[in-house]
């Protein structure tokens, strides 16, 4: 019910001597953000193994099952819903045949033509399991023909369009996979005896890694216990990382862009307080992803920053709540305001995003109860305007608050004093690259290939 857009995916996987799939699922819980409907683990020991279940990585995976699943190779998953319905049939790892030997996959993207290519695959005679476009993807480069595995990703990445980061398990080892736009973040650790891959470095943190480096776009990294190496290598004439892992989606402990994602966070704030200063006693972040660039807009305004809500993280997965009322109740049991901090300041609230405005309006509501005398909104993203197709459950166009109102009529429907958006070319200056190296494609419209607009998740079912 809380209106971030939703996170994707994450993978992982593990090459070490021992232990591969506990040191899979202790990564795995550092990737949690990225994905809560169903988990999964797979190892190879002389045939591929797989643990899949519902919900978060403590429901989906027990002990047991971890004992059970032998071997030095391991690859993981937890999923968020981009394409096909949350049901255990499109939970992840999922494997099939590669002539003798099976292979299985961990996906974090969105491929936007899945659809025609299941057709051909079918006319192959591949059979699916799934509705999701991450089947398709383990079929195309089970079936790709080539002599080996750099000729076959060569021919499936030719095919494939949009977004896709890649764990797969082989029986000599773990290819790791980015797409040539780099949509989705994917990186390369060193471990006591192997190595992990990871869509994030806090991940390798976790297990008490070193992070190396991330994974260029177009590259496919081979790793067994021993060693890595690059096994594949495309030309990337055009790139588009995903500005929005900057500004929410991956955790502040990680490295994205060769950078902390909590110092680009704080940048973001500071560019915030430079494009809409105001006068208040205090800035406040709503917990958890907007708390750095909270810092960054109170050190570049020399407000104080304070902690002013209290978000209580074990509230877990919530149902659809139906009404206003309940949609209150909703936001209270998630977040609490300091109300000694709070009454009759002015305060400037830093969030990361609206997507449907459906909640934004009960968060200022409860500062508004707690006493606050003036409550001044600051979103680190720019308006979001346009649906995301490369791997991002944001929304439909009709359903994006931005899309449909100018930025007063926003800030009368969440009842703030004031509202400002950080720009694009705001944006861009807080991130460590080239702007012509991201994809904004959800603020401006310019994706970065050509989308069909209203794509349904549920076009596979
Ligand atoms: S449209 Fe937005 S959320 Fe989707 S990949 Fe592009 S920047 Fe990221």
């Amino acid at each position: 019910m809380f209106d971030s857009p939703k996170e994707e995916c994450g993978v992982v996987g593990i090459t070490t001597a021992t232990d591969a799939s506990r040191l899979a699922f202790f990564a795995l819980y550092a990737l949690q953000h990225r994905g809560q409907e169903s988990a999964g683990l797979a190892t190879y020991n002389g045939k591929i193994n797989i643990k899949t279940g519902m919900g978060l990585i403590s429901q989906a995976l027990n002990e047991p099952d971890i004992e059970l699943l032998e071997g030095s190779y391991a690859i993981g998953h937890t999923r968020y819903s981009t394409s096909g319905s949350t049901k255990i049939e499109n939970a992840q790892p999922i494997k099939c045949l590669v002539e003798t030997d099976e292979i299985a996959l961990s996906h974090n993207g969105n491929v936007i033509n899945a659809k025609s290519i299941r057709e051909e695959l079918r006319e192959w005679g591949c059979e699916f399991k799934s509705s999701s476009d991450s089947e398709v993807i383990l079929q195309l480069l089970a079936n790709a023909p080539g002599k080996d595995w750099a000729e076959k990703i060569n021919y499936m990445m030719n095919r494939l369009q949009g977004a896709y980061s890649l764990t797969v398990l082989t029986k000599d080892g773990i290819i790791g996979i980015r797409d040539p736009l780099g949509v989705r973040p994917l990186c390369l650790g060193k471990i006591e005896d192997g190595y992990i891959l990871a869509s994030e470095s806090c991940a390798i943190d976790h297990i008490g890694g070193e992070f190396i480096r991330e994974i260029d776009p177009g590259e496919a990294i081979f790793i067994t216990k021993d060693k890595m190496k690059t096994i594949f290598k495309k030309e990337t004439p055009k790139l588009a990382n995903c500005v929005f892992e900057n500004i929410y989606f991956a955790r502040p402990d990680s490295i994205l862009d060769e950078q902390l994602v909590y110092i680009t966070r704080k940048k973001m704030g500071a560019q915030l307080a430079i494009e809409h200063p105001v006068e208040a006693d205090i800035v406040i972040g709503v917990p958890d992803s907007a708390i750095a660039a909270a810092v960054g807009y109170s050190e570049e305004s020399g407000i104080p920053f304070t902690e002013g809500l209290v978000k209580n993280r074990y509230v877990g997965r919530t149902f659809i709540l139906p009404d206003q009322r309940l949609r209150e109740v909703g936001v209270r049991r998630k977040l609490n305001p300091l109300k000694e901090i709070i009454k009759d300041k002015s305060i400037v609230v830093v969030d990361d995003s609206i997507v449907r405005g459906t909640t934004t309006p009960f968060v200022v509501d409860l500062l508004r109860k707690a006493g606050a005398k003036k409550i001044h909104l600051r979103i680190c993203a720019p308006p979001i305007k346009w649906p995301c197709h490369f791997g991002v459950d944001m929304a439909t166009r009709s359903e994006l608050l931005a899309a449909n109102k100018s930025i007063d009529e926003i800030q009368n429907h969440i009842k703030a004093d004031s509202l400002g958006y950080l720009s694009v070319e705001g944006l861009m200056k807080t991130v460590p690259k080239p702007s012509n190296e991201y994809c904004d494609a959800c603020f401006t419209g310019k994706y970065p290939i050509p989308v069909q607009l209203e794509m349904s998740k549920f076009n596979l079912e």
